[in-house]
């Protein structure tokens, strides 16, 4: 059987869930195609910064800064449990006084391109005494402190794909595009669910490619016909370190080689060191981080701290993939980190459109302008919506999970969950966690233990509402206690996922 929808989205990361949340919200009918799972491209493997990118003013990208600002301030209100400040150190080691008063000027323009910058302004900090003192090298003795947002990657990706599910679009992982083509009045897509083997047949008026990096690879495999993009790839990996930062702060470290890399706080226990920037011709299937990038962020991040991080402090590592619009002019450091939109209509009239590049911090801005694009060159889709795009524009919206919340009283009804437990859930899931909480009494009724925290109750509602299939899926995207289980209980986890 057929199913008429307005919009087909393939690609199920930051930008893909994005637009299926915003057009879900407007009333268009949407499926979205994920070839894996939610979140496992780029959306997963990012430094979590939302942020407007303090290194891009030495480039001027300023319009990138100002905008990737202001979404950051819009962010914080939308998912308050999700996207939190975070301040960045920057320490002065080997700097001279020029390039000083150049770091002072830049953070004062970076503080003052947000209208409604609400966090708090950079100045000048003494590093020579606790908690740096002890965790910086002894001749660091001053240096910056500004203000920036980070997040939970992949988990911002399920909140906003939970809100197109309110919203009844249809959500569907791990799908194979077996057939993609033109009718004369839209769009029709087969697609296959990997596991099941169940086919499913879509037709829309417009077609979206937000894959990513694989943008590329998609317009040529399903529309050869139709003129592509050039891209270039860029791969940045990064080191999860067993070591938890003083006072929960950030730094920013230049390299000798004038790149700045950050040092971030991440799960309670570890730290995220990031990222390099390599050119990238290889598989999107398979990133991974190379010997010499570990090199490369070690040395770079030991010629700041006092006990240098060793091998034997990587827990785990991960590499993305960005995908940047090729000038031909810029090397890859240098390229611009903004989205073009592209929107192309056939002979037939049907529309295709297609995201390139951008940014997590810009996936809201970039949805909306994807939408209004949409609505200028292919206004029928719109008749009789329940809402307009310059509607959505003027409202912030608040990410399912992110409800205010009494904290102390939540402790309080759930005393007998572990606190370390408890802290995890407000911090990934804010309210979503009382979806499984609510009606338990004692720490029995959340099921089967599969340690570090993890409940059958939990495990269930995943299942259930987040799209989740193997033990990938949540202990690296949903959750991040892949750091913490071990081998047997990851086995047991799989067990009771294959059994369901
Ligand atoms: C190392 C690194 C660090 C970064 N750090 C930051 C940061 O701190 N802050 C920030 O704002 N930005 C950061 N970014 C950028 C940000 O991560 C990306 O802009 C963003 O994640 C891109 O999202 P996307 O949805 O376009 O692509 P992706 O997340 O890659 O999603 C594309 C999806 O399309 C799917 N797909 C592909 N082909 C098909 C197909 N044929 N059928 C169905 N599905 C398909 C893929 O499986 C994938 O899930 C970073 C990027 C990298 C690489």
């Amino acid at each position: 059987m057929t199913e008429e929808k307005d919009l087909i989205i393939i690609g199920g990361g930051i930008n893909g869930v994005a637009i299926a949340g915003q057009a879900a919200r407007l009333g268009l009918k949407v499926v979205l195609i994920e070839q894996n799972d939610l979140a496992s491209g780029t959306s997963s493997k990012s430094t979590q910064l939302i942020h407007g990118g303090l290194r891009y003013l030495q480039q001027y990208y300023f319009s990138l800064v100002k905008k990737a600002l202001h979404e950051r301030s819009v962010l914080i209100k939308m998912a308050p449990h999700l996207i939190k400040p975070l301040q960045f150190i920057i320490p002065y080691y080997k700097e001279s006084t020029l390039r000083r008063c150049m770091i002072r000027v830049g953070l004062f323009i970076y503080d003052h391109l947000s209208a409604h910058n609400s966090l708090t302004k950079a100045k000048a900090i003494h590093l020579n005494m606790a908690p740096y003192q002890s965790f910086l090298k002894k001749n660091i003795k001053s240096g910056a402190v500004y203000s920036d947002a980070w997040t939970h990657d992949s988990r911002l990706v399920m909140e906003w794909a939970l809100l197109a599910k309110q919203y009844q679009a249809t959500i569907l992982t791990y799908q194979a595009i077996l057939e993609l083509g033109e009718k004369e009045n839209g769009w029709q897509i087969i697609v296959q669910d990997k596991f099941s083997q169940k086919c499913s047949t879509y037709e829309a008026k417009a077609l979206i490619n937000a894959t990513g990096p694989w943008v590329e690879p998609f317009q040529r495999q399903h529309l050869a016909e139709w003129p592509t993009t050039k891209m270039r790839l860029v791969k940045g990996s990064h080191l999860v370190l067993k070591r938890e930062l003083p006072d929960n702060k950030a730094y920013l470290f230049e390299c000798a080689d004038g790149r700045v890399i950050f040092l971030t706080p991440y799960e309670p226990g570890y730290c995220l060191l990031g990222t390099t920037e390599l050119e990238y011709k290889g598989s999107l299937e398979d990133t991974h981080v190379e010997e010499a990038e570990i090199e490369y962020l070690l040395m770079a991040a030991n010629a700041y701290v006092q006990t240098p991080f060793a091998r034997e402090d990587i827990a785990t590592t991960f590499s993305g993939v960005r995908p940047l619009l090729d000038d031909e002019i810029h090397n890859a450091h240098q390229l611009s980190r903004d989205y073009q939109l592209q929107l192309k209509t056939s002979a037939k009239g049907n529309s295709v459109l297609t995201v390139f590049g951008g940014k997590l911090t810009t996936h809201r801005r970039l949805a909306l302008d994807a939408l209004i694009l949409l609505q200028k060159m292919r206004p029928i889709i719109y008749n009789n919506r329940a809402a307009t795009v310059r509607e959505l524009e003027a409202e912030i919206i608040l990410l399912p999970g992110s409800e205010p919340l009494d904290e102390a009283q939540f402790r309080k009804n759930y005393s007998f969950v572990p606190v370390l437990t408890l802290s995890r859930y407000l911090r990934c899931y804010g309210t979503l966690c009382l979806f499984w909480l609510k009606g338990k009494n004692r720490l029995t009724d959340m099921g089967i233990d599969f340690g570090a925290g993890l409940y059958q109750a939990e495990v269930d509602y995943l299942l259930a509402q987040e799209w989740v299939k193997n033990t990938d899926d949540l202990l690296w995207r949903r959750t991040r206690l892949g750091l913490c289980l071990d081998e047997i209980d990851v086995g047991r986890l799989a067990e009771y996922i294959r059994n369901r």
